[in-house]
Parts: C-alpha cells; sequence; structure tokens
C-alpha cells in the first residue's frame, strides 16, 4: 500500500482544517479526508 508524506519537516503530521468549521481538522483516510464534525469529504 503506498504510503503517502503525512509529515513535515519538524516532524508533525500535516493535517488540513476543514473548510466548513474553520476549527476541526480533517480526518486522513488515505485517498480522501473526511470531517467527522460536519461529515464534509475532500477527495485528493
Ligand atoms: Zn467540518
Amino acid at each position: 500500500m503506498a504510503r503517502h508524506e503525512y509529515y513535515n519537516d519538524d516532524g508533525e503530521a500535516e493535517r488540513e482544517l476543514c473548510p466548513r468549521c474553520g476549527d476541526t481538522f480533517l480526518g486522513d483516510h488515505g485517498d480522501r479526508k473526511h470531517c467527522g464534525k460536519c461529515s464534509y469529504t475532500e477527495w485528493e
């Protein structure tokens, strides 16, 4: 299974904020990102 680059130079996971909530991080599911709060889903 291909591994994506989840980490930046500081070794911390790069996580995108939900564009709808603004204060909630999107969960990474490999080929998509999902907000558990409002169910927003973003495909890569
Ligand atoms: Zn959200």
